[in-house]
């Protein structure tokens, strides 16, 4: 099955469900970093959410940042999206190893540690919007969903799952995301929690061949649904660009770009997202330096 995310919503209005297939774009995203098992899950697991609330931005330039800022071996995450979940994003240390925890799944919320989880929205306007939460789990979804009830109060569940191979690929990866909206009902929410509560996993959920939009009316039977026809393929994209990495050394100021010509005469720039890197001469860097403040 490739990767897809499908969105709908109920007849009255106030159900809104995305379930996205991500298996390619974390695949994608593991063999960039090269990832063991459990960063694999847990960046996986943070790049599936951030695709689907992508789908949430309205402007091509917007978009929308997760990241976890937690004390375990990981170090921080995070995951980027656009407006057409084209995703990209990465765990600081991704060599990551721990024994399994007690129900034998990947150990992702002790490697997530505990801290803090940021959501941040660039929108165009000057300043960002975000929002701050602390890390519930470090499982990811549960964190995801706390961070919408306590900092957006919208009522929330979100599903998300990574099944790491024995050859350390990916096998199946995806997630979903029912929101609420404030017209809901006391009894809509009881139903939708249940629903959940429930329901298979995500990944044992792929593993039986259930495709997105089967999921999608699984866990919202009984409410009469609308499936929007748009379909949307999540990718894992990297933006980066030499003019963006010109403009990144620029910003680093005269008195350091000083100490690099002087100390190293280049500089070498890594992407975080895509591991490309950019060598800048010293020729460059001096009309760069010219340009800093
Ligand atoms: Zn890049």
């Amino acid at each position: 099955m490739s990767d897809i995310l499908v969105r709908g919503g109920s007849m009255d209005g106030t159900i809104k469900i995305f379930v996205a297939v991500t298996k390619d774009l974390v695949e994608e995203a593991r063999k960039i970093h090269k990832s063991f098992p459990i960063a694999t899950a847990a960046l996986g697991r943070t790049l599936t959410v951030a695709a689907i609330m992508g789908q949430n931005l309205k402007n091509d330039a917007d978009s929308v940042t997760i990241q976890f800022r937690g004390d375990g071996p990981l170090g921080n995450i995070v995951a980027v999206s656009d407006s057409k979940s084209q995703v990209r994003g990465y765990a600081v240390n991704p060599f990551v190893d721990l024994p399994l925890n007690k129900n034998g799944k990947l150990a992702v919320g002790k490697a997530v540690g505990k801290g803090d989880l940021s959501v941040i929205y660039d929108l165009g306007m000057k300043e960002p919007y975000s929002g701050r939460v602390p890390i519930v789990t470090g499982e990811i979804a549960e964190d995801m969903t706390y961070y919408f009830a306590k900092s957006d109060q919208i009522p929330t569940a979100i599903g998300l799952g990574v099944l790491v191979d024995t050859d350390c690929s990916v096998k199946t990866a995806g997630g979903y995301m029912i929101q609420l909206m404030p017209e809901a009902t006391e009894k809509t929410a009881e139903i939708i929690e249940e629903k959940v509560r429930n329901a298979p996993s995500i990944t044992e959920m792929l593993e039986k061949g259930m495709t997105a939009e089967d999921i999608l009316f699984f866990l919202t039977d009984g409410f009469d649904m609308l499936v929007s026809n748009e379909t949307v393929t999540p990718v894992y994209k990297c933006k980066c660009s030499e003019r963006r990495m010109r403009n990144a050394v620029i910003s680093i100021g005269k008195e350091e770009l000083k100490r690099i010509i002087e100390e190293d005469g280049k500089c070498v720039v890594e992407c975080q997202f895509c591991n490309s890197s950019y060598t800048f001469q010293k020729d460059e860097l001096l009309k760069m330096y010219e340009l800093a403040r």
